[in-house]
């Protein structure tokens, strides 16, 4: 079992699986959304995923036509992505995890946008 929530609370969730793989995505469209270095995402079922609060102050953002970015109207959370036409899945923002395990990142996704910075084993 997976909890979190966005930066003020308004927003919790539950994920009513485990966390398999983490993904960090350099692209600039993650970068703008996130306000950072990278996207830190998982892509997860959707059918296990359940917003327990705050679901109207969900927005949802289309920066591309296929791909909708989900936050926090009251704090600006980003919470997680969908495809449009690959509805079964979302792609969690897993800074938002507040109780469960999440494995360490095994892929990444636009290295060359990447900060030299940034090292992972
Ligand atoms: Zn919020
Ligand atoms: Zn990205």
């Amino acid at each position: 079992m997976i909890e979190g929530q966005c930066l003020c609370g308004t927003v919790s969730y539950r994920y009513h699986g485990e966390i398999e793989k983490s993904i960090l995505c350099y692209c600039q469209h993650c970068q703008k959304a996130q306000g950072g270095f990278a996207g830190w995402n998982s892509p997860l079922q959707k059918s296990l995923f359940e917003i327990v609060r705050g679901v109207k102050v969900l927005k949802e953002y289309f920066h591309s036509p296929n791909k909708a970015r989900v936050f926090c109207q009251e704090c600006g959370s980003p919470i997680f992505s969908y495809r449009v036409d690959l509805p079964d899945i979302i792609r969690l923002r897993l800074g938002t995890v507040t109780v469960g395990q999440i494995p360490l990142p095994t892929e990444e996704a636009y290295k060359q946008y990447k900060p030299e910075f940034i090292q992972i084993k």
